[in-house]
């Protein structure tokens, strides 16, 4: 145990396999709401461990042969929602609002579950269901395909589990074996709150994962580029080694990657790390986290989709029309990159 171990005193309530009784959900019948990345593997994960699933698609959808081809029940989006005594919503989080009003709510039945796989259309009021329903949430920390093969290789996927509305005081019981089911309790599920999950998951994606990131990669490859050096070693030395870092912190820690890269790399890391993500950033970072937490983010977006996504088609143009993506799909196309030959290397940030 680390000292950093000895420091921290976990608050979290993480349920596994031996909390859960799928007794709860052996009678029912789970409607799975589209067959994309999280509808497929819940469905077939569901199906497998016995439990009765029927996926709901939309008339015409190019999934309903796949899911039939899977073996897997398929009806309409209203026919299912009619015959599940839960419904497990896994369409877009954009459309969830529309098929709530026009195929779920319908057909809801007192003591029937609304189970989500993220927060956001409960938590900023999109989507608000009768008070004799159950709402729940499981949330895999992984994308679908990962949450499948995880499942047919005997091995679970983590997990976030929460509970907005207990009507029949089984809520949990129900939401539990449903976490059990598509395996989630094999790794470990933590207890959260649907506006917990919903204000992290975009803060983090925003800020760190997916926004951060991304926006860090662009400004160290255009510092190099415009002070003269080659686009392919800025591609090199700020995307493609990305990767390996993180695999390194995903392993474990900043100090398995401090301990990895050169002392150079450490001491030059940590005396400039904090200079580039510094006042400025963190005090950007909770103007983020307020938009997120006063739902003007979600107001946006919300609007952006209802208008037609102008925005968000002009954001989504500028970042493919970036140097460096022209630059990485030629560097890809010449080297052989394995799907794992980033793993073997550690040798890195010289
Ligand atoms: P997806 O885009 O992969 O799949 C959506 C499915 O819904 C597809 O089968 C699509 O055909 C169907 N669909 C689209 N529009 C529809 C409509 N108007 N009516 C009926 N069906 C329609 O979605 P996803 O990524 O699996 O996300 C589903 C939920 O899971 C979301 O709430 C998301 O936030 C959550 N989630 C996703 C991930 C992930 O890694 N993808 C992880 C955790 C949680
Ligand atoms: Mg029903
Ligand atoms: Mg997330
Ligand atoms: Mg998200
Ligand atoms: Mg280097």
């Amino acid at each position: 145990m680390t000292d950093t171990e000895d420091a921290h005193e976990f608050t979290t309530t993480v349920y596994y396999d031996e909390d859960a009784d799928r007794s709860y959900i052996e009678d029912k019948t789970v409607a799975v709401l589209g067959y994309g990345s999280q509808g497929h593997a819940h469905a077939g994960n569901l199906a497998d461990s016995g439990i009765n699933a029927v996926v709901g698609l939309t008339e015409g959808s190019s999934s309903w042969e796949a899911a039939q081809a899977e073996g897997l029940e398929v009806a309409t989006t209203a026919e299912a929602a009619a015959q599940g005594d839960i419904v497990s919503v896994l369409v877009p989080d954009t459309v969830q609002p529309a098929v709530y009003e026009n195929d779920i709510e319908p057909n809801l039945e007192p003591g029937d579950t609304l189970q989500f796989a993220h927060g956001f259309n409960i938590h900023y009021n999109q989507i608000q269901p009768p008070e004799d329903v159950d709402v729940t949430m499981v949330a895999p920390k992984s994308p679908g395909h990962l949450v499948r093969r995880n499942y047919e290789n005997g091995e679970g996927t983590p997990g976030l589990l929460a509970v907005y509305q207990d009507a029949t005081g089984e809520a949990v019981d129900e939401v539990l074996a449903y976490a059990s089911a598509i395996g989630c309790t094999r790794a470990g599920v933590v207890e959260t709150t649907f506006k917990e999950e919903t204000e992290t998951d975009l803060f983090g994606e925003q800020a760190v994962l997916c926004g951060g990131i991304t926006s860090l990669v662009k400004t160290g490859f255009e510092t190099l580029v415009e002070a003269g050096y080659s686009p392919e070693m800025a591609y090199f030395e700020c995307l493609n080694e990305m990767k390996l870092i993180v695999d390194l912190m995903y392993e474990g820690g900043l100090a398995e990657m401090w301990n990895s890269v050169s002392d150079t790399a450490e001491y030059g890391g940590l005396s400039r790390g904090d200079r580039i993500v510094g006042d400025n950033v963190r005090e950007e970072m909770d103007v983020v986290l307020e938009e997120v937490q006063n739902g003007s983010f979600a107001r946006e977006w919300i609007n952006e989709n209802q208008a037609g996504r102008p925005q968000y088609t002009q954001l989504r143009q500028a970042d493919k029309a970036h140097e460096i993506e022209a630059v990485g799909d030629e560097l890809r196309g010449l080297f052989a990159w394995g799907d794992d030959a980033g793993n073997e290397s550690n040798e890195t940030a010289e």
